[in-house]
């Protein structure tokens, strides 16, 4: 992909009998390979090869998409706001270290790469742009709006958010003064109460009601129209939220969480009623940050309206070094015995994780991430044994941006051996962020795009109709520290297994298999 974004699109095609292209779509019949256990005679296991063919569905074109944050006035929001800019317009701006070229590193769709085969005359992988392996929007082409609470232009809340360099900056300047967030619903109760003077851009109203969902729908509708888009994502980068009571009657049911709505009860938050009008709207809705937006009434409601949400918490930093370091410790036999996790920052997002109750959604989202891996290796962890795992955040305006997070993972290796291993990560948390944001609107249109149903060979019990994949999009694990799955389905953290679920479900709808990396070919003949 050229740096001004101008995708090179290798046009790949599958030959195979599987495979069936047309003007609209691309399908393929894949047979899905999994393993099923179950207990034997005498303490043994029987373990059953499975297969399942199902044809998989992708429509070929394109939308027009546009993406609406929530929170488009802060840090993340005017850093990826300016770097879409930057690559449509294939900036070059001076910096101290020589001159800067825009670019989307970071962005797992745009860059990094898949291998897509072997060369049959050189025996070389062959690797693609991970954006080329189907039809995918560029992030150039996204028309961004959105909603603040604080009514300053992009261009004054980029300076506020101190991330950018002041020569890219001026060079984005006049595109990003034109654009004012609209305005937006501020419940204090949910954010911290440091957040209240920028709080200048409201909706009226500060519980949730019926009147804020229409409004919200309403906002939706217009940028769409305005834009002639075929599309809208919605993103929640606004500020953590503190946790919601779970309450029965309230919030656990979809008709429960509409009737709560409609009459102002105090346990919805403004990013439940933002998940609630999308998902009327049909706009897929992912939530950034690490509160439970998604009560058991979201989740509901997204099932009943066959709506597509995302979450929780984007995955930019420390938690992303985790899910991948205790993968490789706990998989090389080494017995993980605690983590001890630091973090220092100075942005907005620090000063409203100072007040308690948010940093609790913070410190719940950043908590759980190792358990799959703990779970899974029983020689190492005896039932419902886990590592020590504690996580601090404090406030410290003066490294702004720059966030710091400081690792300390202890294991026991063998003969009673020790392990330690300390890790110092310091980078600005925006420029993690926005490229993760990119990913998740890109990968869900997709999704939006993509069918399934189960094979019909003619004898075997088929399906007719194409449907969706569930609700809940999981597979979007890779970029979110507590993935949300569809109800009672297991959670996967180990990062190298989220990617490969992403990579391996894209190939399977163009008819291909998983990269097993068994590279037989160089090691028999
Ligand atoms: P920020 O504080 O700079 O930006 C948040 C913006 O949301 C602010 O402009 C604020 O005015 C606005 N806001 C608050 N409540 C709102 C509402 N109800 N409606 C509309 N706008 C509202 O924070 P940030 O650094 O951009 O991070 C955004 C979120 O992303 C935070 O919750 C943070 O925890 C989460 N997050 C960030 C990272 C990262 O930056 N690396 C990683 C994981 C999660």
């Amino acid at each position: 992909v050229a740096a001004n974004g101008a995708a090179t699109r290798p046009n790949f095609v599958v030959n195979s009998p599987n495979v069936v292209y047309s003007d609209a779509d691309i399908r393929s019949k894949y047979t899905y390979r999994t393993t099923m256990v179950t207990d034997g005679e005498n303490g043994t296991r029987v373990v059953t090869p499975r297969e399942t063919v199902y044809d998989f569905k992708v429509d070929t074109k394109v939308p027009k998409l546009g993406v609406m944050l929530v929170g488009l006035g802060g840090n993340n929001g005017t850093t990826v706001t300016a770097g879409i800019i930057a690559n449509r317009r294939g900036l070059v701006w001076d910096t101290r270290n020589g001159r800067q070229a825009a670019n989307y590193y970071g962005s797992v769709v745009m860059g990094s790469t898949l291998k897509l085969g072997t060369d049959t005359k050189t025996l070389e992988d062959v690797n693609i742009p991970f954006h080329d392996v189907l039809p995918m929007v560029h992030p150039n082409d996204l028309v961004i709006g959105g909603w603040d609470i604080s009514g300053m232009n992009l261009a004054d809340a980029m300076d506020r958010a101190k991330v950018l360099e002041p020569t890219l900056k001026s060079l984005v300047r006049k595109e990003l003064a034109a654009m004012v967030p609209l305005p937006s619903i501020y419940y204090p109760d949910f954010i911290a109460a440091n957040q209240e003077d920028r709080a200048d851009n409201l909706i009226p109203g500060s519980k949730a009601c019926l009147a804020h969902v229409e409004q919200i729908r309403k906002d939706i509708r217009d940028f769409k129209a305005a834009n002639n888009l075929d599309k809208i994502i919605v993103q929640w980068t606004a500020n953590t939220e503190r946790f919601s009571d779970i309450i029965a009657g309230v919030n656990d049911t979809a008709d429960n969480l509409l009737k709560a709505i409609e009459t102002g009860h105090e346990e919805v938050s403004p990013s439940t009623v933002f998940a609630v009008a999308c998902i009327l709207e049909g706009a897929p809705f992912i939530n950034g940050s690490p509160q439970n937006t998604f009560v058991p009434g979201a989740i509901d409601l997204a099932e009943k309206h066959g709506a597509f949400i995302g979450g929780d918490d984007f995955k930019s930093g420390q938690t992303k070094m985790k899910s991948a370091l205790v993968d490789f410790l706990i998989n090389a036999g080494i017995k993980l015995t605690s983590i001890a996790s630091y973090n220092h920052l100075g942005n907005n997002d620090g000063k409203n994780l100072s007040s308690h109750r948010q940093f609790r959604s913070k410190e719940i989202s950043k908590s759980n991430v190792v358990d799959d891996m703990v779970a899974a290796n029983n020689v190492l962890y005896a039932k419902d044994e886990h590592p020590d795992h504690v996580v601090v955040i404090k406030y410290i305006p003066a490294v702004g941006d720059s966030k710091r997070a400081m690792d300390e993972y202890s294991g026991e290796i063998f003969l009673g051996g020790h392990q330690t291993i300390s890790i110092t990560n310091v980078c600005e948390d925006s420029l993690l962020a926005s490229p993760l944001i990119i990913d998740l609107v890109v990968i869900a249109e997709l999704m939006t795009r993509i069918q399934w149903k189960l094979h019909s060979d003619g004898t075997a019990q088929g399906a007719k109709d194409y449907k969706s994949f569930h609700s809940v999009l999981s597979v979007l694990s890779y970029m979110l520290k507590a993935p949300l799955t569809p109800p009672g389905t297991p959670v996967i953290n180990a990062l190298a297994k989220q990617r490969a679920a992403l990579a391996n479900i894209f190939r399977a709808c163009v008819g291909l298999e998983p990269e097993s990396d068994m590279t037989l070919e160089h090691k028999l003949f």
